[in-house]
């Protein structure tokens, strides 16, 4: 028998939920609901210098204005670390990660990767150079190896990570880990079956799913939901200065998150508070309504603070 799905939401602690973040969880939420599993909660304060004061709180009493009703207790990146670097051992014992000297600098000005992004040389993946200190830790890829998923909502997707992104950082230059080795140890650590999350973060699935491999661990199904950008095609971010989620006006920002999910919603839900909103969305839920899209354009009213 497959194993009973798990689900998560995993904010980033940066700023309120804005329309972006609402998108995510609802998706994740409604998809476990809907298949009678678990949804977890867990905030993603490992990067500890994005995180804002209060942050945490602010998102919490957002999700429960929300309605959301998570399974177990919150889990924290930050009080993680120890996991973060017995995964790490492990890579390295197996001969798998190395210690790499290079500065940012010096990558950006090697051979781009396909996309134009910068891509790892391989400088030091056969030991440091002489004379240079350890300053991250990367994960070994190998170049010709396409690593395929396909996902529910956005189709299968196949990356050659070693040729495409080349070795890729999981322990950073300011001694913390990264999200990639996070993500993957916590996923599996807390028994995710499935990962519904935003589509921004689906070039990262290929590099995520092959350190689950080096690791030994199980991959989860995958379903990436188009995210929201503003009227600029940028993505809501505290950057962009999207707008935070108005716990007072929680019910008419849920009807709009299930109508951005391609959702038909029906008058007998509009103005009902959160808990009716919920009980038909559960019911009525259709992620094959999902638009097969990797961004869609919101209007003003979630995408830009006016104060
Ligand atoms: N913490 C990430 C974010 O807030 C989500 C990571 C994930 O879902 O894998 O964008």
């Amino acid at each position: 028998m497959p194993p009973a799905y798990v689900g998560r939401f995993a904010p980033s602690p940066t700023g309120p939920l804005h329309f972006g973040s609402l998108v995510a969880a609802v998706g994740s939420y409604l998809e476990a609901r809907r298949r009678g599993g678990r949804w977890l909660l867990r905030i993603e304060d490992v990067d500890r210098p994005r995180a804002v004061p209060g942050g945490e709180q602010t998102i919490l009493g957002q999700l429960e204005a929300l309605g959301f009703e998570w399974d177990g207790e919150v889990w924290h990146q930050s009080a993680r670390d120890e996991h973060y670097a017995a995964a790490l051992d492990r890579l390295r014992q197996g001969g798998r990660s190395f210690d790499c000297g290079c500065t940012r600098r010096e990558i950006a000005d090697s051979t781009p990767a396909p996309d134009g992004a910068p891509r790892y040389p391989g400088t030091c993946r056969d030991g440091l150079p002489p004379g240079r200190r350890a300053r991250t830790v990367r994960l070994k890829t190998e170049t010709g190896v396409c690593i395929c998923f396909d996902d529910r909502v956005q189709g299968r997707i196949c990356e050659d990570v070693g040729a495409e992104v080349g070795d890729f950082v999981l322990k950073r230059a300011d001694g913390l880990f990264a999200y990639q080795l996070a993500v993957v140890v916590d996923d599996a650590a807390s028994g995710v079956t499935d990962v519904v999350r935003g589509a921004d973060l689906i070039d990262s699935t290929c590099r995520q799913i092959w350190l689950q491999r080096c690791l030994g661990l199980p991959t989860p199904g995958y379903l990436h939901l188009p995210v929201a950008i503003d009227g600029h095609g940028n993505k809501l971010s505290k950057q962009t200065r999207a707008r935070g989620i108005d716990p007072a006006r929680s019910a008419a920002a849920l009807l709009a998150a299930l109508q951005f999910l391609g959702q038909r919603v029906s008058s007998e839900i509009v103005g009902a508070p959160p808990a009716t909103i919920w009980r038909w969305a559960i019911d009525q839920w259709r992620p094959a309504a999902i638009p097969s899209r990797r961004a869609i354009a919101v209007g003003a009213e979630f995408s830009e603070e006016t104060t």
